[in-house]
């Protein structure tokens, strides 16, 4: 393949998300909010004939209270920072998505299952925060087996791709992560100021970079070459990447005045990676839409108009993880001297040269999913 591509990926989260940092109270509008973004989202992504990835909270997929404390983990990450699980907030949910819209959300993933073109994800089952200390890697091993059993109960098959909450990942946890099924991760930008590390080793000075990255050029956006037959890094043989290219920020009031300069910085993105064959990976989370809705939906209309002349002038292709990674591993196989495959520099347990299995007991990537409610 020798086209530039878009990739979507969204952190679908709600309150599970944000827990540690903002108290129902006081995100409630954000979260309310997203019950009007998804399907507005939705709606342009069929207007666009976008394909993108869900990279849900496993807990969402719950029905009730019920459902989720019969799925509870035996081995919970004991997090130093005893703030960051969210086991201890389980007593005072409601009894279901009616009650507590915060925590459930069954009758959005219908919505978006629905779209042709949709791949539902994982974001691990609890929210699961790999870099924090107290946890182990078979504290995750656990989560993202009971993620893939709600998945394998709601949609009927097991999830491929992965989004590490916080982008917080190391080498143990994508060999657990391919051990349970997912066959690509969402890796971070190159960039020093989005290395992956905890929570507290987030200065505000490399917040502050990030921040400003969204409207200036403080460094390129990460796109990935598609035009060598190998196009994408894996990890310990196992595991591709498709890394974030740039975080769609939402709008702000109090930088409203240099919206026009966060627009060109994404046409920039866009228009590269059309016109040399690479992959603009763009993230955010439904709850960043959750206010100033239309003013979001404004920003995401533009990119995707940038993305339709890009198609017609490039070819350019809209794809989700899923389909990057099944599209790579035939590729590879196709190819009788594969080039070699770059390694990220902050993971170098790599092994060269090992057969890549696709993840087990999948459908067709390209089928929709199917959700049940039951
Ligand atoms: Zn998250």
């Amino acid at each position: 393949m020798n086209t530039g591509t878009l990739v979507i990926s969204l952190d679908f989260e709600l309150h599970w998300g944000v827990r540690d940092k903002r108290s129902v109270a006081n995100y409630r509008q954000h979260l309310l909010g997203v019950r009007e973004a998804i399907p507005q989202i939705l709606k342009l992504f069929r207007q666009h004939e976008i394909r993108a990835t869900w990279a849900t909270v496993g807990f969402l997929f719950c029905e009730s209270k019920s459902e989720l404390l019969a799925h509870l983990p035996s081995r919970q990450p004991q997090y130093t920072n005893h703030h960051l699980s969210p086991y201890s907030d389980i007593p005072q949910l409601g009894e279901d998505e009616q009650h507590d819209p915060y925590h459930f959300a069954p009758s959005l993933l219908e919505q978006i299952a629905k779209v042709p073109g949709q791949e539902i994800a994982s974001h691990t089952l609890s929210h699961y925060y790999c870099l924090e200390e107290g946890q182990h890697p078979e504290d995750f091993a656990e989560d993202l087996e009971i993620a893939q059993t709600l998945a394998q109960k709601k949609l009927g098959y097991r999830l491929k791709s992965l989004v590490f909450p916080r982008n917080q990942y190391s080498p143990p946890h994508l060999q657990v992560a391919y051990a349970h099924g997912f066959c690509v991760f969402r890796g971070n930008p190159s960039s020093w100021m989005y290395h992956t590390r905890a929570n507290a080793d987030d200065s505000r000075f490399r917040r502050a970079f990030r921040l400003i990255d969204s409207y200036l050029p403080v460094h390129q956006p990460s796109l990935m070459d598609t035009s060598r037959s190998v196009w994408l890094p894996k990890v310990n043989g196992s595991i591709y990447n498709v890394p974030a290219s740039t975080f769609l920020r939402p709008y702000s009031r109090r930088l409203r005045r240099l919206e026009d300069y966060r627009y060109q910085r994404l046409d920039t993105a866009m228009q590269t990676a059309a016109s040399s064959q690479q992959i603009f990976h763009l993230w955010w989370h439904p709850h960043n839409f959750g206010i100033n809705l239309q003013k979001n939906l404004r920003a995401l209309e533009h990119i995707l108009t940038t993305f339709d002349a890009m198609r017609t002038q490039y070819g350019m292709k809209s794809l989700r993880m899923d389909e990057i990674a099944a599209l790579t591993s035939s590729s590879q196989r196709n190819t009788l001297n594969p080039l070699p495959v770059t390694t990220l520099k902050s993971e170098t347990t790599t092994q060269r040269g090992i057969t890549i299995l696709p993840a087990g007991g999948q459908t067709d990537t390209l089928n929709p999913p199917r959700v049940t409610t039951a």
